[in-house]
């Protein structure tokens, strides 16, 4: 199937607006590649340059190796489907799916077996008589993948297919579109400002932000190892606690992160150790995710935080306790933690920050 390589594209449209700031970008054989960021940070744009709807104002786009600028859309192999999939209202479910291949010259007889084939594969086998509006928003969605698909294209274009859904519709059919894409092997861009929609479909997930590109790597990596600050704020819910220390290394035994009125000690043996340990003397900011915090009892020994709950709240499968740990509050997920204090009291808090990041002030831009 179709590999991509951006290469330094850069887009700017004639009133100034620089909408793709030279983004480079490898979309791999049969990989599921979704990119990923706020309205406006340009996740259209480069999908119509990859599909030949718009030119990049330098750059190189490359289609399986080779450079495509100057090639037409429909000599790309590409199939799009957009939020707003529209259809043929006039015409069946069946000619809906069939048109692709009827503008390309397939006769009648193989193109109701390829039609049949999709329409199976997509669970619409029996509503191809039916006329679009007949039909349920995802049954619609459905059609429009089947209209993709039928051409076997050698790259899915996909921006924001399910934005027009229902939360339930649109987990069901994320899982379904990501597993019949993987199925046929197509390797796809799907562009979503919705981030569990891109962790959970995705194979690589490419995170932009006002036309740049930001980090690039699987879900674990960019959740777990973000490369900026803004990554790390900007994925995973309640938001990553980002606290700023500064980092003494003692004597080769531990590393103290001095966040203000307290301190964290981090073993010498801890892996997390190494990365902030030369920064010593410096300020950096330390990133510890809601989960990787434990809450203990007030009186529970050990190296711990101290914070005040300034209030809790409960999202059925787990409980987010808000607390004030000296100037900076931070965000503990307390499921199955002892936390039992009402809002207000004190609590301590074991610090687990696996994620503890080189995110130094040299590195990154502040968080939003
Ligand atoms: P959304 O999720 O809202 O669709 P997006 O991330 O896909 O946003 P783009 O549609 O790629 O963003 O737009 C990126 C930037 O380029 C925005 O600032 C947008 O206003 C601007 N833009 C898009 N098309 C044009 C155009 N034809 N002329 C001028 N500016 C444009």
């Amino acid at each position: 199937m179709t590999t991509v390589a951006l290469k330094d594209v850069t887009k700017v449209f004639p009133d100034g607006t620089v909408a793709v700031d030279n983004v480079s970008l490898d979309v791999n054989d049969g990989e599921f590649m979704v990119l990923l960021g706020p309205s406006g940070c340009g996740k259209s744009t480069v999908l119509r340059m990859v599909a030949g709807l718009e030119d990049p104002s330098s750059g190189a786009i490359m289609l399986d190796g080779a450079l495509v600028n100057d090639v037409p859309p429909r000599d790309r192999r590409i199939a799009m489907v957009f939020q707003d999939f529209a259809l043929y209202p006039h015409m069946t479910v069946g000619d809906n799916i069939a048109f692709p291949l009827r503008l390309s010259g397939v006769e009648p007889g193989p193109r109701g077996a390829r039609v049949a084939d999709v329409a199976g594969a997509l669970g619409i086998g029996d509503v191809l008589a039916r006329k679009p509006s007949q039909l349920s928003g995802g049954q619609r969605q459905r059609v429009a993948m089947g209209r993709a698909i039928v051409r076997r294209p050698g790259l899915f274009l996909m921006d924001e297919p399910l934005s027009n859904l229902d939360s339930g519709l649109r987990a069901e059919l994320r899982a379904e579109i990501s597993g019949l894409v993987r199925e046929l092997g197509v390797s796809t861009i799907y562009v979503t400002h919705d981030q569990a929609e891109a962790l959970t479909m995705a194979d690589r997930v490419a995170i932009m932000r006002k036309g740049v590109l930001q980090d690039v790597g699987t879900p674990t990596q960019v959740y777990g190892r973000p490369a900026t600050l803004y990554v790390a704020a900007f994925l995973g819910s309640p938001r990553m606690n980002l606290l700023e220390a500064s980092v003494y290394v003692h004597l080769d035994r531990y590393v103290a992160l001095n966040l203000g009125e307290q301190s964290l000690y981090l073993p010498w043996d801890d892996i997390r150790t190494r990365a902030v340990a030369h920064y010593h003397g410096e300020r950096i900011v330390v990133g510890m995710r809601a989960e990787a915090l434990t809450p203990v009892a007030p009186d529970a020994p050990g190296d711990v935080l101290r914070g005040r709950i300034r209030y809790l709240e409960h999202h059925g499968h787990e409980s987010l306790a808000f607390l004030d740990i000296g100037a900076t509050a931070i965000v503990v997920d307390e499921l199955g933690g002892p936390v039992t204090e009402q809002p207000g009291g004190p609590s301590r808090l074991r610090r687990l920050g696996n994620v503890m990041q080189r995110l130094t002030g040299r590195a990154v831009e502040a968080p939003p």
